[in-house]
């Protein structure tokens, strides 16, 4: 087996994380991945617009293998989507199958090398991987690897699942069942699309803790596509099938799709933060738009929390639907009160001392008019670290409003995520260390009120122990092994 190491150079590589364009603290995305088998499409192009979509589960890197043949073409670099690839590159990348990814580092740090998909060469030809997730026994994955003489060239959790799929392959066995065996050896959360040159594999762990779908193109038998969420089906004019289900195998050939239900004990743990505030609010998930659910949560947040108020604002955009959802069942009208730059990325050239003190007013600026003299209820998906509540509190008094009321469409998220998410470690998330109260105070308002985890729970419709809530709990569904209760670069202080 040999290892395809990345590579371009990684000029494109943007600011470690971002201050300059003032993001909300919320948690980071972990990753979109995206997969397509058909012949006689342009799978590349295809797959660009997939990842497209999917830009916002990760901005640090992107990359697209195809498979033509035997042979695999693969680029990846750091930057976003439309900064990675150009018409040009895509047109190299010729095949009949094929994975991208995007990523934000949950493991392993933020250099092309990291990037994905991971190629390994293997005796039955290239394999590409693209992972959605993290596995909670890095450590030990990585001592079993090194007894079969495994190399590595990255750091990533990503790279060992390709690498002991490989090693399986090697050892003599064929696709799927050198993977089941690898998955065997693997801990944590992981949704997989895996391309091959005989078939396309899209795989959850057994709890799928991050969400993967399966669509058709145009009601072919052999032509899917398969994607983190339904939006990257939507964007190719992909009709969604149905989810890959939790401890499942999905093998796509020239045959058509056939299904391995490979875990003798799935019981579905969906993140429900992909529902509050991850996932897109035009994706489905649980058969219905995700805006739909967040629309509730507001509504079920009026309910819980009766409030006296002229107006609802959003923290723009995430927090938009739970305000809408807010204001019908409140009756407050809902209003606008904060316009957001949508053409904010992230910049490679600093602002100056005085932008930084205007604080939030790159990303955010209130409306004067409609905020002076109002009491308002400012609602937002969660709070994370506080700083940039703040911020955004701040200046909505500075325009005017009498009084603020924030009110958070989720419970207080109390512990650190491990399962591909970067909510910080826990002494930086401001609900472990202080009282809602005291929370309130930091960030400035008039009061602060968090959606009960019951509240939460209600507005999903389903059982709640098909999700998993660990951060808002530290009820964690798949156990974590002290060892690695630490940051997200475990694997390189390892290797130190
Ligand atoms: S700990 Fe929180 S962010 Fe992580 S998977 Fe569970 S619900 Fe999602």
């Amino acid at each position: 087996m040999i290892l395809q190491s990345s590579l371009p150079s990684d000029k494109y590589r943007p600011q470690s994380h971002d201050e300059y364009t003032q993001q909300p603290d919320k948690p980071e995305e972990a990753c979109g991945v995206f997969g397509i088998y058909a012949p006689e499409e342009n799978v590349a192009k295809s797959t660009y617009f997939g990842l497209f979509a999917l830009q916002h589960r990760g901005q640090e890197s992107a990359g697209i293998a195809t498979f033509e043949g035997k042979k695999v073409h693969l680029h990846k670099n750091m930057g976003l989507v439309s900064q990675v690839f150009s018409e040009d590159i895509l047109n190299k990348l010729s095949g009949t199958i094929a994975v991208g990814h995007n990523r934000y580092s949950t493991t392993g740090s933020s250099h092309v090398v990291n990037a994905q998909p991971a190629v390994v060469e293997t005796r039955l030809g290239p394999l590409a991987l693209a992972h959605n997730g993290n596995l909670v026994n890095t450590s030990e994955l990585r001592e079993y690897l090194q007894s079969k003489n495994c190399d590595f060239v990255t750091t990533t959790d990503s790279e060992m699942i390709a690498i002991a799929i490989g090693a399986e392959v090697d050892s003599g066995k064929e696709w799927l069942d050198a993977a089941i065996s690898a998955f065997n050896h693997c801990t944590g959360a992981y949704s997989l699309v895996i391309g091959t040159p005989d078939g396309l594999m899209a795989v959850r762990d057994p709890n799928g803790v991050r969400p993967l779908v399966i669509g058709t193109l145009e009601g072919n038998p052999i032509r899917y596509a398969v994607a983190s969420e339904t939006c990257g089906l939507d964007i190719i004019g992909a009709e969604y099938l149905r989810d890959v289900e939790p401890g499942e195998l999905v093998w796509i050939t020239e045959a058509g799709m056939a299904s391995f239900h490979w875990s003798p004990k799935p019981a579905r743990k969906l993140c429900i933060f992909e529902m509050i505030y991850f996932a897109r609010p035009d994706s489905i998930m649980h058969h219905e738009t995700l805006y739909s659910y967040r629309l509730r949560l507001g509504r079920q947040m009026a309910k819980e929390i009766p409030t006296e108020a002229d107006i609802v604002i959003a923290v723009p955009d995430s927090g938009v639907p739970a305000a809408i959802g807010f204001s019908r069942e409140s009756g407050i009208p809902y209003g606008e009160g904060l316009i957001k730059n949508r053409y904010v990325g992230r910049t490679f050239i600093q602002p100056t001392q005085h932008m930084r003190e205007a604080g939030i007013r790159m990303k955010l600026n209130p409306l004067k008019d409609v905020l002076i003299g109002k009491r308002v209820v400012l609602v937002d998906d969660s709070i994370v670290r506080g700083t940039t509540s703040r911020k955004i509190v701040k200046a909505l008094r500075d325009a005017g409003a009498s009084e603020v009321h924030m009110r958070i469409s989720s419970p207080p998220v109390t512990h650190p995520c491990f399962y591909g998410i970067d909510t910080d470690s826990q002494d930086h998330l401001i609900a472990a260390t202080k009282s809602v109260e005291d929370i309130g105070k930091q960030i400035g308002v008039d009061s602060l009120v968090y959606l009960s985890w019951e509240g939460m729970m209600i507005a999903t419709r389903e059982e709640s122990d098909s999700f998993c809530s660990a951060c808002f709990t530290g009820d964690y569904p798949i156990a974590i092994p002290e060892n690695i209760k630490r940051s997200k670069l475990m694997l390189e202080k390892i290797k130190i």
